[in-house]
């Protein structure tokens, strides 16, 4: 027979865990119901989720959320590439004075990186961009890089720079082999609801061909709305229909799958559980 304790032990660790790692759930969208929202999550299974940051605009949003909510919720801080309108040289000595005193719940310098289709100088992108790639190197975390049309300068600079603390291409849309330089630079590929759009037939290749330890799951609610779901809001909840579609693509069993997701996202983002 066996012992009540044992059962419990085994129902513990089959028991489906998804990590949301990219999740803009300090978003005016979430904000009038915020605690509903976060049971909604936790009861589709998500049980971690980081809110990456846009700029000095919402670091300390991101912050409070994460002190509130401090077993579910990490964050990280940095400047998105579309929210550089008030941006100033001194913001940059701000964010290397956070990360210097930074609490654990701070786990990633981001979201960062380039966007070729946004009206924003492209040398002011790069020079910021650069700036946070030094000081993710030098503070030990790693990234979570945006690219719109720039994954080759992307790798370049994170070449030049010696840039060896990893992170996460989130919103991956590409070919294999444009993940595979990520990768061997030790990146993980973020896998949000790009895969569930039947048109996307490049990205879900490349996604069905990756070795799995470099795979993460992100919804980047409330965008990339998955298919079927245009025009309304993406929510952390809907992170389980990306696993599915992820299963389906790799030929594998879920369960299977998202606990092997689950430790690449606590090793990527050296989480304590
Ligand atoms: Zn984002």
């Amino acid at each position: 027979m066996i012992k009540p304790q044992l059962m419990t032990k085994t129902a513990t660790r089959h028991k489906l865990r998804l990590f949301d790692t990219h999740c803009h759930f300090d978003f005016d969208e979430f904000a009038a119901s915020f605690s509903e929202q976060m049971s909604v999550a936790t009861q589709a299974h998500v049980e971690k989720i980081i809110i990456p940051s846009v700029g000095l605009s919402n670091w300390l949003r991101v912050k409070n959320l994460a002190t509130q909510y401090p077993v579910t919720l990490r964050y990280a801080l940095g400047f998105h590439p579309y929210f550089l309108e008030h941006f100033s040289d001194e913001q940059l000595q701000l964010l290397e004075d956070e990360l210097s005193q930074r609490e654990s719940a701070c786990v990633a310098v981001g979201e960062c990186g380039l966007d070729a289709m946004v009206a924003v100088d492209a040398s002011l992108q790069e020079r910021v961009f650069i700036a946070q790639l030094a000081m993710a190197q030098h503070a030990h975390l790693p990234l979570i890089l945006h690219s719109r049309k720039t994954h080759n300068r992307l790798l370049q600079l994170i070449k030049q720079h010696r840039f060896t603390q990893g992170g996460v291409l989130h919103a991956f849309s590409g070919s294999e082999q444009q993940a595979r330089q990520f990768i061997d630079l030790g990146f993980k590929i973020g896998v949000g609801g790009v895969i569930t759009y039947p048109r996307a037939n490049k990205t879900r290749q490349a996604i069905s061909q990756l070795p799995i330890e470099s795979l993460v799951l992100e919804t980047d609610a409330p965008d990339m709305p998955l298919f079927g779901r245009q025009g309304e809001a993406n929510h952390p909840k809907y992170l389980i229909h990306v696993l599915e579609e992820l299963a389906v693509l790799r030929d594998t069993n879920k369960e299977k799958l998202a606990s092997q997701l689950w430790a690449n996202s606590i090793e990527l983002f050296r989480i304590d559980e």
